[in-house]
């Protein structure tokens, strides 16, 4: 006890174990960006404590792909590097395919600049979650914009989202009848006013986890409610499936191919000119190997998203609830 030369106490643990964390993520951040081809950003990340608690406490209990998620959507690099990159990835799997599948921009909680930024770099598609940010979005940004409204939508909020954004291009978690019927009447009162005339596009969606937690229909009942757009809807038009799917379950994506197959023959129409919406972040690539004809991705594009409550679940379902309708 009189050798106090190496003093081992509790500060200094703390000490090294900082240094030693911070040091590690630095690197981390580095190599990472590196690889990213962003060396412009690797040492200026703003180091938030989230970051440092998701790589060293957390880790673990993640997946795998959840692991290269939260890697992938580190921010690195601009909007427009992102989409490049993003656009390297899609033609890298999608070698051939004609046409190649769309890339939709999900641009939920973003601000209006980093849309901007998207479009500048030459980006069409962007999809959003919550009609109140396709509302105060949508006239911010040019009219060739084509937006696809990717969230669950209240029945009650789809004549305001028909009327006042005559670019919506696409609604594709639609998982009711009464929600097509509303889209329909909104969309017959005003369908000269949209772009060529054009019908709203419309996806049914589909579950394919079980997960509870996650919307959509089997697809028996998807089968129906396709079958009425397509019989009943004239200012609308069927035109495919979508799915969020189980994170890092690609079964989920072999499910979807099924349902378009069955919905395909309930409806009397072409499997293959109906679209397959599936494909985030961490699984585009998979999607489009699987047949994928529209990816949405969104945290790899424009950086992981910012909730301003605790009660915003942090990843793919933040639906507006129907329950709140009545
Ligand atoms: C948020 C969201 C996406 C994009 O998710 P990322 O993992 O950020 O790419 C795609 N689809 C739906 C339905 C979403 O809600």
């Amino acid at each position: 006890m009189t050798r106090r030369r190496f003093s081992v106490n509790k500060s200094s643990i703390t000490y090294f174990t900082w240094c030693f964390l911070f040091l590690s993520n630095s690197l981390a951040r580095a190599v990472l960006c590196g690889m990213l081809q962003s060396p412009t950003t690797a040492f200026f990340f703003p180091l938030r404590p989230a970051v440092l608690r998701g790589r060293t406490v957390v880790v673990s209990s993640l997946t795998r792909h959840q692991r290269l998620h939260s890697f992938a959507t580190m921010n690195c690099g601009t909007v427009g590097e992102n989409l490049a990159r993003v656009r390297h990835r899609v033609k890298e799997v999608a070698k051939g395919l004609e046409p190649p599948p769309r890339l939709v921009a999900v641009s939920k909680t973003k601000p209006v600049a980093a849309l901007k930024e998207a479009y500048d770099a030459g980006q069409r598609h962007f999809g959003e979650n919550y009609s109140h940010e396709v509302l105060e979005k949508a006239p911010e940004l040019p009219d060739d914009v084509k937006w696809h409204f990717i969230g669950h939508l209240q029945s009650n909020k789809a004549k305001a989202l028909v009327e006042q954004v005559p670019n919506l291009w696409m609604v594709e978690a639609v998982d009711s009848i009464k929600l097509a019927d509303r889209l329909q009447a909104a969309t017959a009162g005003v369908l000269e006013t949209r772009r060529k005339g054009e019908r709203l596009k419309i996806l049914v969606q589909i579950d394919t986890s079980g997960e509870a937690t996650k919307s959509g229909k089997r697809t028996e009942d998807a089968a129906v409610i396709a079958q009425h757009v397509t019989a009943q809807c004239p200012a609308l038009q069927f035109a495919g499936v979508m799915t969020i799917g189980a994170s890092g379950d690609m079964t989920c994506f072999d499910k979807l191919v099924d349902a378009r197959e069955a919905i395909a023959r309930a409806t009397g129409l072409d499997a293959a000119s109906l679209e397959l919406s599936m494909g985030m972040s961490n699984d585009f690539e998979e999607a489009i190997a699987r047949g994928s004809t529209n990816i949405r991705v969104g945290s790899t594009i424009f950086g992981a998203r910012q909730y301003r409550s605790k009660e915003e679940p942090p990843v793919a379902e933040y639906n507006e609830g129907e329950s709140k309708s009545k």
